[in-house]
């Protein structure tokens, strides 16, 4: 039997890992599974999968969580640190889908018990790429990309040396808004920047995918995890969403990874890697799609890739400033406090007086240092938004 966490159990991704995990029972034994406000979910789960340990990030949850699960003989637990202490557990695997910076501490926390850590957060690499990518080395600890790009990359790569590559292009849908005319962009509200045209995914990563800071995040995850120069990796928008990424390498040879838009592949691919077993999601029939259709980017409808490109060149701890920033600004989007366009001005602003006053393309020491560098943007964000006010 594998033991397996998964760390952002409630959430999208988080269950359609469980909806593999409960295909298949028997192979799995659950030691934690851990979420955030939904604990309705997270005792339903608990209970059904037999986990030995559930774990809300709200402390405020606990009684309520501990309610729900007395007489199961499973433990309940609280708090940000609860949530690190459950990535310690002992696992074979472990399922990395919290959403936003928050992931951080308990996927470096998974890394340091040398396990598999299949990595849907984004976030841990964009912040802490090298930190991250050195503690796995040193604690023999596996890292599997679950984002649905990064996963067709890795299995494009297979038996390839890297040296080989000569690009590696990213596809985007483009987003709610791609056929918009840039000047209404500034108009879109929240509810049309969070129907995406292809995937079900959570809200957050759906405003995300809109404005670019989705791919923005996923191009630096990209430099990150399979160590390419940025002036190497590109983004094609394909609004089919079928072909997630594409390998260039240097005999010209293009390798394309197609498949359905169900992350359930990406993931049943880190769960069952370096096997690869049967899976639910829909065969592809491209006699019936005909037609795949691609193009560049017009960067002036996506500001967030330039910036991602100047995060990347600048290196440091501009990853986890990027971050931050992002994500108070998407916060201030969804609770109307700033427009769509103003979402990529405002983490500008931060980049910006970061650079210049605050040592941003240093290296980072240790994860102290981008705790307080994700800190440090966040007040930047929230003082150009008093300002703005
Ligand atoms: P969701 O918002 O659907 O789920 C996030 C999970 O994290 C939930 O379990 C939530 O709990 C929990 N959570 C929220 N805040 C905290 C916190 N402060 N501390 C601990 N746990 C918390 O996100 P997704 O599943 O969509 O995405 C998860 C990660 O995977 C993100 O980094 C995203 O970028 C990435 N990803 C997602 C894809 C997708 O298709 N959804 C595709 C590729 C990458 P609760 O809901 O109970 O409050
Ligand atoms: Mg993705």
């Amino acid at each position: 039997m594998r033991r397996i966490s998964i760390l952002g159990a409630t959430g999208s991704i988080g269950q359609s890992t469980i909806d593999l995990i409960r295909r298949d029972r028997e192979s799995y034994d659950v030691v934690a599974l851990t979420g955030g406000r939904n604990i309705e979910q997270l005792a339903r789960d608990a209970v059904e999968l037999g986990a030995k340990l559930a774990v809300t990030c709200d402390p405020g949850l606990y009684a309520s969580l501990k309610d729900r699960l007395a007489g199961t003989g499973i433990q309940a637990a609280a708090g940000d640190a609860a949530v690190v202490d459950a990535a310690s557990r002992p696992a074979d695997w472990i399922m990395s889908a919290i959403v936003g910076a928050a992931g951080l501490l308990p996927g470096i926390q998974a890394i340091r018990q040398g396990t598999t850590l299949a990595l849907a957060n984004k976030e841990t690499l964009v912040a802490a790429g090298p930190l991250v990518m050195a503690a796995a080395k040193t604690q023999g600890a596996r890292i599997l990309p679950v984002d649905s790009e990064h996963s067709a990359v890795f299995q494009a790569l297979v038996g390839e040396d890297i040296a080989a590559v000569e690009r590696i292009i990213i596809t985007a849908s483009g987003g709610a808004l791609r056929d918009w005319p840039i000047e209404r962009l500034a108009t879109a509200t929240v509810a049309e920047a969070s129907t995406h045209p292809n995937w079900a995914m959570g809200q957050r990563i759906t405003i995300d995918s809109a404005s670019m800071f989705n791919k923005a995040l996923e191009l630096i995850e990209t430099r990150e995890f399979f160590g390419v120069d940025p002036a190497r990796i590109e983004v094609l928008i394909h609004p089919e969403s079928l072909v997630h990424a594409l390998v260039g390498f240097r005999d010209g040879a293009l390798m394309a990874h197609v498949g359905p838009s169900d992350m359930r592949h990406a993931i049943g691919y880190a769960l069952h890697w370096p096997e690869r077993r049967d899976l639910p999601v829909e065969r592809l029939d491209l006699a019936r799609i005909g037609t795949l259709t691609f193009r560049a980017p017009d960067p002036m409808r996506y500001p967030a890739l330039r910036l991602a490109q100047a995060v990347m060149q600048a290196g440091g701890k501009s990853g986890a400033a990027f971050n931050a920033a992002k994500e108070i600004a998407l916060d201030a989007f969804i609770e109307g406090r700033i427009g769509f366009v103003g979402m990529a001005g405002l983490v500008e602003d931060v980049l910006d007086k970061m650079w210049s006053s605050d040592g941003l393309n240093r290296a980072p020491n240790n994860i102290e240092d981008i705790l307080e560098t994700d800190r440090l943007a966040r007040r930047r964000a929230s003082d150009f938004l008093a300002i703005s006010a």
